[in-house]
């Protein structure tokens, strides 16, 4: 008898699935999700678009209408090249892909975003990380000299980065861009809580690519990806998308509710305006020291961070456990900023486990 461990890729069988953990009916504040309900007009606006969809038909193979809506609300560079994937999480897949030579590597920093090691293994590429410094912060010297030990294919940044929810220093970053042998992908799925961007400096820096997403915006349920850059790059990643990998209904979903956005970053102003409220919060808790965060959560350090995580979860608030996950993120959280109600109850819930 076949058995998986006869065929199945040697570093598959190594891989231990992504867990995401059920929150059945508790206060959900692991997954960066924005709180918020989709606002009125724009929940009667998905009805009709729902209800004159052509299901019957394949959705538009090159996404165009979406594709043009998304570079004006996106300020993408005239000149630029778009691509959308299913979640950004494609997109990273799709640059893998498309750069998986033999021998080629992935390098990214650590701690960061879990999915730019495992998708580098999903393509069968070596992956390599160079620590962040004092404070999270991009150690750009250190990379600088990585980069000319490993000569990556490619350099993920997460900008702010996740899990630790800091922008790194603009001309941190700019530097590993001018000496990266490779391409740059400038990930920017909390752009909308930070303030901060490199699509402007597509035009200068032939070598970059930026990523955005609507997932952390309030559409996290349409699975909508893209990523921006010179044509010549577009042309050949794009090869890699599967023809129909953005459906109908978020093509016409994100392109109808990205014509209004106003809603959408009224409610990314009001989680940033919670997010300092819950810092201050959380820095007036004994033994809690949270980082800053230009992000939609915030990590935190607490002695015993299992213990409180698991006091947390029996009392109905589920967070996310770094502790273990790295050394650098020994005794440390993560909580998605919430409705006011929501940090509430987190905080009156942290205060009653760190008491117990
Ligand atoms: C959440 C997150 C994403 C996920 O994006 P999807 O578009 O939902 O696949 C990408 N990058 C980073 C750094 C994230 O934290």
């Amino acid at each position: 008898m076949v058995s998986p461990r006869d065929l199945v890729r040697e570093d598959i069988l190594q891989l231990s699935p992504y867990h995401v953990p059920d929150a059945g009916c508790m206060v959900k504040l692991d997954a960066m999700e924005n709180p918020y309900a989709l606002p009125e007009p724009l929940r009667a606006l998905v009805s009709e678009v729902a209800r004159e969809a052509a299901l019957n038909r394949y959705p538009d193979p090159s996404a165009s209408r979406l594709k043009s809506r998304l570079r004006s609300a996106m300020a993408i560079p005239p000149g630029m090249e778009v691509a959308v994937g299913n979640g950004s999480d494609e997109i990273i897949q799709m640059i893998c892909l498309a750069l998986a030579r033999p021998g080629a590597k992935v390098m990214s920093v650590e701690p960061t975003f879990v999915m730019f090691r495992m998708i580098a293994t999903y393509a069968g590429m070596g992956y390599t990380a160079v620590p962040l410094g004092e404070g999270f912060a991009l150690d750009a010297d250190a990379m600088i000299r990585a980069m000319e030990v490993h000569r990556p294919a490619v350099v993920f940044l997460a900008y702010p980065n996740n899990p630790t929810g800091n922008l790194f220093d603009a001309d941190a970053v700019d530097a590993v861009i001018g000496r990266a042998p490779g391409l740059v992908v400038v990930d920017e799925a909390y752009h909308a809580f930070a303030g901060r961007t490199c699509m402007d400096r597509l035009a200068s820096r032939p070598n970059l690519l930026v990523m955005r997403t609507l997932s952390k915006l309030g559409l996290a349920g349409l699975r909508l990806g893209l990523v921006a850059g010179a044509p010549a790059w577009l042309a050949e990643i794009d090869k890699l998308r599967l023809p129909y990998n953005v459906n109908t209904l978020s093509q016409l979903l994100a392109e109808r509710i990205m014509a209004e956005p106003e809603a959408l970053l009224a409610q990314a102003a009001a989680i940033r305006e919670a997010r300092s409220g819950l810092f201050q919060a959380l820095s007036r808790l004994p033994g809690v020291d949270p980082y800053p965060s230009d992000a939609n959560f915030i990590l935190f350090r607490v002695a015993g961070a299992d213990r409180v995580f698991a006091g947390l979860k029996s009392r109905g608030v589920l967070i996310k456990n770094l502790s273990g996950s790295h050394p650098r993120l020994a005794d440390c959280l993560r909580v998605t900023v919430g409705t006011p109600e929501e940090n509430g109850t987190f905080l009156e819930a942290l205060r009653a486990t760190l008491a117990a």
